[in-house]
């Protein structure tokens, strides 16, 4: 596959509508798909295994989409064949009182995976330069001083980040970001499916709808914050959404590629161990 299609370069250039919601990079069908995915899922699972022993690098994947792009089943599908203990999954919804209370980076620094962890986070940080964009109102209940709320707060917020997400791979994170493109239309077809399905009834919410009003802000929105905080060191994947079953494949790929980049390896064993352990073999014989 050719991530390399789906990854923003840092130029500070990016436009969403070069960007096609319904690709599947030539893949015919969801059965070629899945059996890709399959092959996917397991090399994750072995690469992961060296991770977790070599217990110095993580990977952060932050998740971000529009409501019904597939967070959910992309993380569960993905993430189907990793040790659960080498993996943690965090939402990120409307900040409690005591988030609000602090800066905003607080809550999200705080669920930062481990050392040889993959961690993912379901929205993110990305949230105060996109929902709060949007409705600025909550800009006004984050109990900010008033003076520090000025005209450049969104390209202060893209600064803090990049600078953030920069000490973060200085320590041994690895950050990867993906936008789940999924179309407006897309979406209408989700919601009414989640309408017909009692199975998905619970996950249809009233105000995704109102939601979508804003459609076009928020587009905008995502297409500033990729283009301000797409770098070198933390890229953006526009990850095509309107087959399920491709951008699971493609977020699959992101994380193969990415531990695949580190060369991760089970620790080596010096000579003096090797001896030593040997004689606890020959005892335990
Ligand atoms: P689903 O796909 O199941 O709907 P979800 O991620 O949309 O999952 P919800 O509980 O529906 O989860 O919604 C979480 C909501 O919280 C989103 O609308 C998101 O924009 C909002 N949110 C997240 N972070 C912030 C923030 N910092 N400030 C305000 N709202 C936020
Ligand atoms: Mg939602």
């Amino acid at each position: 596959m050719q991530l390399r299609r789906y990854r923003v370069p840092a130029d500070g250039r990016f436009r969403l509508r070069d960007y096609d919601s319904a690709d599947c990079g030539g893949i015919q069908s969801k059965e070629e798909a899945s059996k890709l995915l399959q092959r996917g899922v397991e090399r994750l699972s072995e690469l992961q295994d060296k991770l977790y022993a070599e217990d110095r690098w993580s990977i952060l994947l932050i998740l971000q989409a529009m409501d019904a792009a597939g967070k959910d089943s992309a993380i569960k599908h993905v993430m189907s064949g990793v040790n659960p203990q080498g993996c943690s999954v965090v939402s990120f919804k409307q900040p409690s009182n005591e988030e609000l209370d602090h800066d905003y980076l607080w809550r999200t620094t705080k669920a930062l995976p481990e050392r040889g962890r993959i961690g993912i986070f379901n929205r993110s940080y990305y949230e105060e330069t996109l929902v709060v964009r949007v409705h600025r109102e909550l800009l006004e209940r984050q109990k900010l001083p008033p003076s520090l709320i000025t005209k450049r707060v969104w390209e202060e917020r893209f600064g803090d980040i990049n600078r953030f997400e920069h000490h973060l791979t200085r320590n041994g994170y690895v950050v990867l970001k993906v936008f789940l493109h999924v179309s407006k239309e897309e979406q209408r077809r989700r919601f009414l499916a989640r309408l017909d399905d009692p199975r998905k009834l619970w996950k249809f919410s009233e105000s995704d709808v109102a939601e979508r009003r804003f459609w076009k802000d928020y587009q905008a929105a995502y297409q500033d914050a990729i283009r301000q905080t797409s770098t070198a060191h933390a890229p953006w994947y526009v990850v095509p959404a309107d087959h399920k079953w491709f951008s699971r494949l493609v977020i699959a790929e992101i994380l193969v590629d990415a531990l695949e980049d580190l060369k991760v390896a089970y620790p080596k064993i010096d000579p003096a161990k090797r001896k030593a352990l040997a004689q606890l073999r020959a005892t335990l014989k």
